[in-house]
């Protein structure tokens, strides 16, 4: 499932070709999907990123507003020259210089169009209560997370990957985070202190930063809106890598389930306090 990373990559690529370009046609191929009428002739506004979805706001005098949220296996990719028809093709967007087609093999991406601009777009995010949610690139103090999670006792990797508190880290980033922070994934909430969540904190913004700039981590099927793979897994230092060594002190990664997701952690590194 794209994460963060890789739908911040999406939404700067978006930006490179299709801001401020006519709507040729929309053209839904999966009836599953019912958006997308009476958008022909709209120029593209602007493109934005909320957590793990994406918002491309259209020219119209009441402002539209696109919203595309991937989920397990949606991508979307951008063909410039070449016209070809890839199997799962759930929606093509044609502009006069090339088109942006959404290919999901399981069907998932949800996609709509509101009709009054921005405002409503934290409510159709999933189960994400308005104002509490903390995007990770603009409003994440450790202040803020330690108040947000003192009160619960569940393991903070549980918490770093719930959309109802932070959006758009999953699996890949959160054990990243955990192992850059010196945190055991299993330790409950309440128990971490101002200072474990300073350094989650920088953690979170770091490792984030860092993927955005490599288009995200290609362990499986993530491609970028030109079909690139991402270069973030070359950095990976606990994801997918169980029984190799640890970066900083050589033991064995381990990989363990937690809440029924499976977590690469070094035993040694985030020894549980
Ligand atoms: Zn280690």
């Amino acid at each position: 499932m794209p994460e963060l990373p890789e739908v911040e990559t999406l939404c700067r690529q978006l930006k490179q070709v299709i801001l401020d370009k006519e709507i040729r046609s929309f053209e839904i191929i999966d009836s599953k999907l019912t958006a997308g009428e009476g958008l022909e002739g709209r120029r593209v506004l602007s493109v934005g990123r909320q957590g793990k979805a994406l918002e491309m706001k259209l020219d119209d005098g009441d402002g539209i507003t696109i919203l595309l949220h991937l989920r397990l296996t949606g991508r979307l990719l951008w063909q410039g020259d070449n016209n070809f028809s890839f199997p799962h093709t759930r929606f093509t967007i044609s502009f006069p210089h090339g088109r942006l087609d959404c290919i999901d093999p399981r069907r998932f991406a949800t996609l709509s169009v509101q009709k009054t601009g921005f405002s409503d777009f934290d409510d159709r995010l999933e189960a994400c209560p308005t104002g509490m949610v903390v995007e990770p690139l603009k409003d994440f103090y450790a202040s803020r997370l330690w108040e947000m999670a003192r009160r619960r006792k569940i393991p903070v990797k549980s918490f770093l990957m719930d959309q109802r508190f932070i959006a758009g880290i999953g699996n890949i980033y959160a054990s990243e985070i955990l192992h850059e922070a010196f945190v055991n994934p299993w330790q409950k909430t309440d128990l971490l202190s101002p200072a474990k969540w300073q350094k989650i904190e920088e953690a979170t913004t770091s490792i984030l930063n860092r993927a955005i700039v490599c288009r995200g981590t290609t362990v499986s099927d993530w491609r970028d809106l030109f079909g690139r793979k991402g270069e973030y897994q070359r950095y990976l230092k606990v994801y997918a890598r169980q029984g190799r060594p640890c970066p900083r002190c050589q033991a064995a990664i381990q990989y363990m389930h937690l809440s029924g997701r499976g977590t690469y952690f070094c035993p040694t590194c985030q020894k549980a306090d």
